[in-house]
Parts: structure tokens; sequence; C-alpha cells
């Protein structure tokens, strides 16, 4: 395997100290079934011991300005930036990214603009207006004004999944550590080694405890820095049945929770949109990490009248996407991270044909070694279907015909998921009109691009709270009112 040390020990962060564990876990290239390497598996004592170490770190971390915390995020970018260059092979390989998503999203891009983002200071005091308060039992009159200012939350467990593991990461520590707040990083059991590299760098350029690292197959350790009083914040991204739990059992300590969850979304076509510009979109469910992404447009909803162009259209351009070897520049579509979880995916197309949907391409698995399933569409689907209410995380896209906009809005919102959304219409104010209708978090009209610093965060059972730009820093933040006489 090229340019990965097999033999390097993959170690905890602790308290400032790079700690071994006595156990080991192998992490799959989902790729080749090859070993990448030997993660180290921590204890729930180990676990705990981190959160002592964030908690001890705390008060001379959050004593710090903003601007003084913001130095020292970019410093880290500046380093990250150089360090990361050498991670493209380990990430790719515990990924099973294809090399251009490797290159391109997994180790640059926003893995390293969410550290130069959060390495500028925000002004997040706001005045409160004066306000007449009259004579009382309880104070003389008076003319009341005050501020309101923003504190850090405190301790936060980062509890991240798989898909991006330094994108998911990075989202949430850099936000984070520049509100003030000590961490704690929890990556996904699949891919975590180069989130250990991130790890080592971190710790070389801030303060001992201020930045952890914990590492283990077992949701044990998730669960106990859920449970553990040192902890004032979950910080979540994940699955919402996993979010669920831990909404239910991080109540008992009162945490601050930021959950972003899974997610079905709508792609809404009207009879007068740009099919080719919408079915591009929709061939991202293929193309863009063999669909292993929230947002992916997965549940298309189209116009009766344009439902045969459309699907005529996704077959013909689904023969662009080739599977094959992650390694090769040519690949578009890769594998699916573990064994498990392709026989889930193979399993949910399998409920959609039972169902009575129509395989247009796909549904096979592909005749090579790794965790593959092939780009598939499946036509003639509706509402009730299990394939058409529940996530794949994975290359499926199910197509359903509406009538009208009321219709298709119907149809959209029907999902328990409320993530992200699409609208393709002829036009964007009829686009916009559509997309104040839908319960998702967030809606591109005739895009699939996101904006970078709009607020994200689902509806419904896609998650609680927003991050991303000012709102990620409002997240990692408790709200304090000061007042005083004026
Ligand atoms: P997952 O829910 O299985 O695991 C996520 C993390 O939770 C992992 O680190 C895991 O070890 C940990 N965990 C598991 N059980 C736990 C417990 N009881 N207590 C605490 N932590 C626990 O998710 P996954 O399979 O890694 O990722 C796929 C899911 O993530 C999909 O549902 C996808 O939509 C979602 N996702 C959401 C976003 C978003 O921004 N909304 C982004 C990426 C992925």
């Amino acid at each position: 395997m090229a340019d990965i040390d097999q033999d390097y020990e993959w170690k905890l962060i602790v308290g400032g100290e790079e700690i071994s564990t006595s156990a080991h876990y192998d992490i799959i290239d989902p790729n080749t079934t090859g070993i990448v390497g030997k993660a180290p598996e921590a204890t729930v004592q180990q676990t705990l011991q981190a959160a002592a170490a964030a908690k001890e770190a705390l008060p001379k971390w959050k004593a710090l300005s903003m601007d003084e915390r913001c130095t020292y995020i970019a410093k880290a970018a500046d380093a990250l930036e150089v360090a990361s260059a050498e991670w493209v092979d380990l990430v790719q390989a515990e990924t099973g990214a294809t090399m251009r998503i490797a290159k391109t999203m997994q180790v640059a891009g926003a893995f390293i603009d969410r550290f130069r983002y959060y390495s500028k200071s925000f002004e997040m005091n706001q005045p409160l207006t004066p306000v007449y308060s009259a004579a009382s039992a309880l104070a003389p009159e008076s003319l009341i004004t005050g501020n309101v200012i923003r504190q850090p939350a405190g301790v936060v467990a980062c509890i991240t999944p798989y898909n991006f593991p330094l994108v998911n990461v990075a989202g949430k520590i850099a936000p984070a550590l520049a509100m003030g707040n000590t961490v704690i990083i929890k990556p996904a059991p699949q891919d975590p080694l180069a989130v250990i590299k991130l790890g080592e760098v971190l710790n070389s350029i801030f303060p001992p405890g201020v930045v952890n690292v914990i590492v283990g197959s077992s949701p044990d350790i998730g669960a106990a820095l859920v449970d553990s009083s040192d902890v004032n914040m979950i910080s979540f991204t994940g699955s919402s049945m996993v979010g669920a739990k831990i909404m239910e059992s991080g109540g008992k300590t009162m945490k601050r929770l930021l959950m972003e969850l899974g997610g079905k979304g709508a792609l809404i076509m009207t009879e007068d949109c740009d099919i080719q510009s919408a079915v591009g979109g929709i061939a991202s469910v293929w193309g863009f990490h063999s669909g292993q992404i929230c947002t992916a447009p997965t549940r298309v909803i189209c116009h009766k009248s344009i439902y045969e162009e459309t699907v005529a259209t996704l077959k013909a351009t689904s023969e662009f996407m080739t599977v094959g070897d992650a390694r090769e520049e040519g690949t578009l579509v890769g594998p699916v991270i573990t064994e498990t979880h392709r026989d889930r995916v193979e399993s949910f197309i399998q409920s959609g044909i039972d169902d009575g949907a129509e395989v247009i391409v796909g549904g096979e698995r592909p005749d090579r070694d790794g965790y593959f399933i092939a780009p598939t569409l499946l036509a003639g689907c509706n509402p009730d279907m299990h394939v058409v209410k529940e996530e794949a995380f994975g290359p499926v896209v199910v197509v359903m015909s509406h009538d009208g906009d009321e219709h298709a809005v119907e149809l959209a919102n029907d999902s328990h998921y409320g993530l992200f959304s699409y609208v393709y219409a002829g036009n964007t104010t009829r686009a916009y009109d559509i997309a104040q209708k839908l319960e998702s978090g967030n809606v591109a009209l005739n895009t699939i691009a996101p904006h970078m610093y709009a607020p994200f965060g689902g509806f419904k059972m896609s998650g609680v709270g927003r991050d991303r730009g000012r709102w990620g820093l409002e997240a990692y933040s408790e709200v304090q009112a000061i007042n005083w006489p004026s």
C-alpha cells in the first residue's frame, strides 16, 4: 500500500500526551479489503481521562481572548496544510474514497477551509435596548440596560461519522476551539487514522488538554463521553438512530447538544426545469463518494410530463459512472465503507424490488474484490416504500412522479427526514416559492452546490441545531445576559 507505514504505532492523545493502548483493531481498506493499520482500542477509563484532561485545560483556554485563540487556529491551518499533503494515500485507503474525492474533498478543500474560516475573530456580543423598570418591592425605579455575551459551552465531545473523517472533525473543532471550548475528538471506528494524524499536529500547537483524541471500535467509548459529567456538550454527526440514543442518555446530565443527523434529500423537478442539469445533480448520488453523503439528492420527485425523459436521461448518465479501483484516476464510483454496510444497502435495494420498484440500472453486486455496489436507479416508487422512506447511504436513487407543485411538496414533506432538499424549476421565483414550503433545513435551487457558510442542519429526525458560519460559534456557546442601571 503506497506511502502507508504499516508498523506505525497509532496512539490516543490525552492531556497533551500520546498514549499507547494495550489493544488494537484492524482498519480495513474497503477497496482492497487489505489492512491499512492497527487503530488503538481505547478503554472507557482512558476515555474518561480525556474528559478530565479537557476539563482541566478549560479555565486557561477560555480565559484567552477570541483573537488569541484564533492565532492558534491560524497556526493550525498553516501546519495542517503542509502536513496533510502527505495523508492522501492514508485517507484514500481507510475511507475507500476515489482518488478524485480523496485529493480534492477529503484532505484538501473543506478540511483546511474550516480552520481558516474560524481563524478570524467574530464579534459575538449584542447590546440590550435600555428598558424602564418601575419602582417595586424588588428595587427602586430605574432604567436598565445590558449586554448579551457568549460563554463557551465548556468541554465538548465531538463524535463523528465515517464518510469524511477529517472534514467532519474540522467542522466541529474549529468553531468549538475559537469559542473557547476544549474538545475530545471521537472519530468513527472505521477510519480514524488520519484523524489521529490531525490530533498529533494540533497537539503540537495547542496547550495540553485543549485537543484530545479517543479512538475505539466499540460504541461504549462514545456512550461514556455522553454519560460523563465532565463533558458539557455533545456535538454529534451521524445516524438519526444513534442521535436519538444520545439525546436520551445525554438528558441525565443536561448535555448541550448539536445533532447533525441523517437525510433523504428530495429533489423536485417541475415540468419546465432543465432536465440535463437536474440529472447532473442527481448523478452525484452515484459519483460522489458512492452516495455516502447525508445531503445527497436520493429521492427524485419528477413532474409526470417529464418522467420518462428524466428516467431515460438518468439511465444514459449512469453508463458514464465507472465502477472500479478507487485508486485509479478514472474511477467515479468506489466502494462503500464496510462489508456490513454493503450488505445493508443491498438488502435495502432488495426491499424496494420486493415492494414493486422497477430496477432501471444497477441492483447487482459488481464482480470485484472490495465492498462495491453498482450505481442503482429504482423507478416507479411510491412514498410508502421502505426504500423511499429510509436513508441508504449508498449509490441508490429512487424516482417518483408528481402532478403539480403542490403534490411535489406533499411528497417531499412525506418523510421523517428534513436535511437538504433541491428544487429544479424553469425560474428561480417558482423554485423559491416551492422551497419555502419544504420542511428542510437547507434548500438549493437549480444547483446541488451548498452555500458553505449558510447555517447547516436539519428539521425533524435530521437533527437539532445549526452549525457553519457564525452559527457554528453560536452552537458551541452559552448565552449570558448581564444587566445594570444606565
Ligand atoms: P453512526 O451513527 O453509526 O456513527 C456515528 C458516530 O457515533 C461514530 O463515531 C460511532 O462510533 C458513534 N456512536 C455509535 N453509537 C454510539 C453511542 N451509543 N453513543 C455515542 N456515540 C456512538 O453513523 P455513521 O454510519 O458513521 O455515518 C452515517 C450517518 O451519518 C448517516 O445517517 C448520515 O446521514 C449521517 N451524517 C450526517 C451528516 C450531517 O451533517 N447531518 C454528515 C455526515 C453523515
